[in-house]
């Protein structure tokens, strides 16, 4: 069987191309919180496919709609309308509280669309100079792949060999206030940001930054723009990471969770001042917006809602942070999280301990080489996830 495994891993490293660095095991098949491997072997996975898979693998409920929808209609692009479309965006929109909805279908796509919205918006409705328009971002930043997004990035790896690079963004450090003060200026038309950072590390701005951040966009005239796409939906104990300082941005970015994890669906959700900007030629995608997208997101996000996937997330991550707490190792510097969005920050390479505890029969994925991120699909069981912690705890007692 371990034959097996090598035999996939070998095919994929020979004719994929090398742009990730899995941990060597092969999954066939998932159900809520668990995956198991082609040698029969059982996981309970803590990544959650960087919490895409929020309402757990394969949820009966959406798979029910995606069978049902995909024997109807699938695709029917922009060029006409489509029936699942329409309740999409009203649905959508009112979660977020928000007027309209933009939908896409990557991650990346949505951050672009947010930044061709606030470009445009900063030309029309704020009377910025032509190709003047500046965004806002933070170091650590992660947004996604295009050449656009990691033209501002701060992480070397990310841009090297892939300039040149779009203008038209501003790194600062996250967290600090007075930094986003001094760098705004009448070019400024918005502030791009994840209210945690989580390829960074997990990491929490101070109490009260995104409150003050608030205030100073609406202040001075600046759009901001949040990226749940990893923290919204249910994922940090709320609905969004904005909502633990009752915060509302100017423009929500989601994807992931969107569609529980069955089809790449993502969306920008604000007001109609906003996504006004977009007339017809300006913005499109040949799948965003398609009817089996719509019905899944649409059933992804009832199944957030009937199972208080959110009150799960706050309940079981107030748990597993104090349970992870209780760990003592040399190693282990720091545990922080939100919600069942957890990590522990080592001082050492975090890859061998990932290594460890997929031996044991838990997947989860370093970031930044330092860190351990724990996210468990929000369904995850009490019981399943203390026996988590028993093998984490293991491979500390080492
Ligand atoms: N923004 C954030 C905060 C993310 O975590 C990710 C993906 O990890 C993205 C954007 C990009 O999404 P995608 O990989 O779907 O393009």
């Amino acid at each position: 069987d371990h034959e097996r495994t090598q035999e996939f891993i070998a095919r994929e490293e020979r004719y994929g191309a090398h742009n990730y660095h899995p941990l060597d095991l092969v999954i066939e098949r998932g159900e809520g919180a668990w995956v198991w491997d082609v040698e029969g072997r059982r996981y309970l996975d803590c990544l959650s496919a960087y919490s895409a898979v929020n309402q757990g693998h394969c949820h009966p409920r959406i798979l029910a709609t995606m069978v049902e929808q995909a024997s109807r209609v699938t695709l029917t692009s922009r060029a006409f309308r489509n029936e699942q479309l329409p309740a999409f965006c009203e649905e959508l929109a009112a979660l977020c509280g928000m007027e309209m909805v933009l939908p896409m279908n990557t991650g990346a796509e949505a951050v672009e669309t947010a930044i061709k919205a606030a470009r445009r918006w900063g030309y029309e409705r704020k009377g910025i100079a032509r190709d003047r328009a500046e965004i806002l971002a933070f170091t650590n930043n992660f947004h996604g792949r295009t050449t656009t997004i990691v033209g501002f990035s701060s992480e070397p790896s990310y841009r090297e060999g892939f300039g040149p690079f779009a203008p038209g963004f501003r790194l600062l450090p996250f967290g600090d206030i007075d930094a986003v003060r001094a760098a705004i200026t009448p070019e400024t038309c918005a502030v791009l940001l994840e209210p945690i950072q989580c390829e960074a590390g997990i990491l929490l701005p101070p109490p009260g930054y995104l409150r003050a951040l608030r205030a100073l966009c609406t202040e001075r005239n600046v759009l901001l723009m949040a990226d749940e796409i990893q923290t919204g939906l249910g994922r940090t104990g709320q609905t969004f990471a904005c909502d633990h300082e009752n915060v509302r941005p100017d423009l929500y970015i989601l994807g992931k969770a969107l569609s529980g994890g069955f089809y790449p669906v993502s969306a920008v959700v604000s007001r109609r001042e906003v996504l006004g900007v977009f007339g017809p030629g300006s913005h499109g995608s040949t799948f965003g917006g398609n009817p089996l997208g719509c019905a899944v997101a649409r059933t992804a996000l009832r199944v957030l809602q009937d199972e208080r996937l959110a009150e799960r997330s706050a309940e079981l991550g107030a748990w597993l942070l104090d349970e992870l707490r209780t760990i003592a190792h040399p190693d282990l510097v720091a545990v922080r999280g939100r919600g069942l969005l957890a990590a522990l920050q080592l001082r050492v390479p975090a890859r061998p301990y990932c290594e460890a505890l997929k031996e044991r029969g838990v997947l989860c994925k370093e970031t930044h080489d330092t860190v351990i991120r724990l996210a468990p699909p929000l369904v995850v069981k009490r019981d399943d996830l203390a026996w988590a912690v028993a093998q984490i705890r293991a491979v500390f007692a080492r």
